[in-house]
């Protein structure tokens, strides 16, 4: 089976391996050892000198402890959607309570940072801007850089990125940008199973979270910085999917971050070359489109659905279909983390004969 799906990602057989490996104590001197290397090239991978927390949780975990630990109940936080993902961000900071405005955008769009910054004019003492870095539901990537400069440059607002199917693939450069938090999850780019959230935290993020009155247990990042003094985590750990992390952690550093990036672009053109030699056209403008997942238009004359369906029982590549209001209008090909060339041509040449004995 090849699976084309932005994520959870296909594993290696040695990444496999340490996901069946013993047990071990979460309280021990191995486990210390091992959360140490972690941290630090969780830091190394992220670009930051701040602090970085792994959270035994999905994605929506580390989105959820930007927002609780940062923020108090009606706070105005702008929150920006350019897809299923950005309004999950916006629908969390509304469950606890923030006075939540919306820029939203079309659907195969990224914001235009100038209308993030005439929001902000309008939306006077903005506490937080919540945005998604690449938007897997449309095969999208914001662009991050200029959105935390207009941030910055119009208000005193933290900015919480939703970088789970970006970090480890895309750059994020979190000091530089001035990203106070980044959350992310091991199941993308990062090459480990579901089960492990990360989370970035800034010197501006532990100010507010000082007056920060949002309800919070078991994300408070408190708890995890007190922890890993002493080498441990608050709570149990999914102890096989950090043993994939560590691994697939330190292949990224050893690799080199700027090489990750490359070969994750050179697999993205390769997707995107491939798809519109079909005749195909991608959802999204190339000049937006993502380096972890293609999102392709199905043809007025193509059934989506069956489409996605016909290409995972005949061919056992399992692509991503359209979500929400997308569903039957698109597909998606995910390649984050490990990609080979073949995985690649062998999903178009599913695609491509699919489409053929559809047409037939
Ligand atoms: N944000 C983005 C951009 C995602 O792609 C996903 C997962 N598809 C999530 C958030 C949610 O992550 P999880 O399912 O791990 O909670």
């Amino acid at each position: 089976m090849n699976l084309r799906i932005p994520g959870p990602v296909p594993l290696p057989d040695e990444v496999l391996e340490l996901v069946g490996a013993q047990m071990m104590n979460h309280r021990g001197p191995e486990y210390a050892v091992m959360i140490e290397r972690m941290t630090r090239n969780l830091k190394t991978i992220l670009a930051t000198s701040g602090d970085a927390y792994l959270i035994t949780s999905s994605g929506t975990g580390a989105m959820e402890t930007a927002i609780v630990n940062t923020l108090s109940p009606g706070d105005p936080v702008l929150s920006i959607s350019i897809g299923v993902f950005g309004d999950r961000y916006g629908l969390i900071a509304e469950a606890y309570g923030a006075d939540v405005t919306r820029l939203k955008c079309e659907l195969g769009q990224a914001v235009d940072p100038d209308d993030v910054r005439r929001t902000l004019r309008e939306t006077p003492g903005c506490a937080a801007v919540v945005v998604t870095h690449n938007e897997s539901s449309t095969g999208v990537v914001n662009p991050l850089e200029a959105i935390a400069r207009a941030v910055h440059e119009e208000s005193d607002a933290l900015i919480l990125v939703d970088a789970v199917s970006s970090a480890a693939a895309i750059p994020v450069a979190t000091d530089a940008w001035g990203i106070d938090v980044v959350a992310t999850a091991a199941q993308k780019a990062w090459v480990a199973p579901p089960g492990i959230s990360m989370v970035t935290f800034s010197e501006s993020a532990w100010k507010a979270y000082e007056t920060a009155k949002m309800p919070r247990f078991y994300f408070d990042v408190a708890l995890y910085r007190r922890y890993l003094e002493t080498g441990q985590p608050p709570f149990t750990p999914c102890l096989p999917a950090i043993y994939a992390l560590d691994h697939s952690m330190q292949a990224i550093v050893d690799e080199g971050i700027e090489t990750v990036f490359t070969r994750h672009h050179e697999r993205a053109e390769q997707a995107r070359n491939g798809a519109t030699a079909l005749g195909l056209e991608l959802f999204p403008d190339r000049s937006i489109a993502s380096d972890t997942v293609t999102a392709v238009t199905v043809p007025e004359d193509i059934d989506g659905r069956e489409l996605v369906a016909r290409v995972r029982e005949d061919h056992g590549v399992v692509l991503g279909g359209g979500q929400q209001t997308l569903a039957g209008k698109i597909f998606r090909i995910g390649h984050m983390g490990w990609v080979e060339p073949q995985h690649i041509d062998e999903a178009l040449r599913a695609i491509g004969e699919t489409l053929a004995a559809m047409r037939a």
